[in-house]
């Protein structure tokens, strides 16, 4: 199902961590930001389309993990884009023999097993380093280039909708996850973003919640005093770990704790 967040802007939510695929109407056609991530969603987001009446014309991954990276035949052969160190990870995992192998097996952990189609992951087309546009006939997207949490992540500002989407950051639900870049590059991704958060009305990560206007700010200091907290070694006061995590949710604790002994 589709949820409209803005004028030409939708939003279809996975069962699994709130992954969101967003969908953005052109002039010709629509870009799909990071679509997923089971069989029967892409099935759905397929129908969703199809009764808008818009081929899909690109695609985008905001970063180079698995549940962003995602595809379906029915989509088409169009460029995915990604940023060139997004595309540039992508290819060199999946250099490696097995590397979509390691992937089901991390799956088998999750509820949706078996259930991801893997056989068009990762083919990103990586624009030219330091693009801060996605080449395509529609609104006009900004490129928010930085190193936290995944090589090459991009946020992206749709200027004239006032949409900020995230990418695996500005999460209601889960904490900032520094699997790569330390806290330094985390604390300089959200300066970057900070920059163009006053233009958003909208924001939208890739698991969690929309927000609204305020939102993107919020979320911004939020995770922003998550990270201060991991790097002074404080106990961060977070809604999102503890006893206010929203239910289902608390295994983002978990996450936390790894973090705190590694930081
Ligand atoms: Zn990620």
């Amino acid at each position: 199902m589709l949820t409209q967040a803005a004028e030409g802007v939708w939003v279809h939510e996975s069962v699994f961590v709130q992954t969101n695929t967003i969908v953005v109407r052109g002039d010709g056609g629509v870009l799909l930001v990071d679509p997923g991530l089971t069989r029967a969603e892409l099935d759905c987001l397929a129908g969703d389309l199809a009764e808008l009446g818009q081929p899909v014309v690109a695609g985008f991954s905001t970063h180079p993990h698995w549940d962003h990276v995602l595809w379906d035949a029915r989509f088409g052969d169009v460029p995915r884009y990604g940023t060139a160190r997004c595309a540039a990870a992508m290819e060199e995992e999946l250099s490696h023999a097995g590397a979509k192998d390691d992937i089901a097996d991390h799956l088998l952990e999750t509820e949706i097993a078996g259930q991801v189609p893997l056989d068009l992951l990762g083919l990103v087309t990586g624009l030219p380093p330091g693009a801060t546009r996605i080449p395509w006939d529609g609104p006009a997207v900004r490129i928010v280039e930085h190193q936290a949490h995944a090589p090459g992540h991009a946020a992206l500002l749709i200027e004239d909708r006032g949409v900020l989407i995230a990418g695996d950051m500005l999460s209601d639900v889960l904490i900032p996850m520094l699997e790569s870049g330390g806290v330094a590059d985390y604390l300089a991704a959200l300066d970057l973003i900070e920059d163009v958060a006053g233009q958003a009305g909208v924001v939208i990560p890739g698991h969690g919640s929309v927000g609204g206007p305020g939102q993107a700010r919020e979320r911004i200091d939020l995770d922003r005093a998550y990270v201060l907290a991991l790097r002074d070694g404080r106990a961060p006061a977070d809604p999102r770990i503890g006893p206010s995590a929203k239910p289902g949710w608390e295994w983002v604790g978990d996450v936390h704790e790894g973090q705190f002994r590694q930081f």
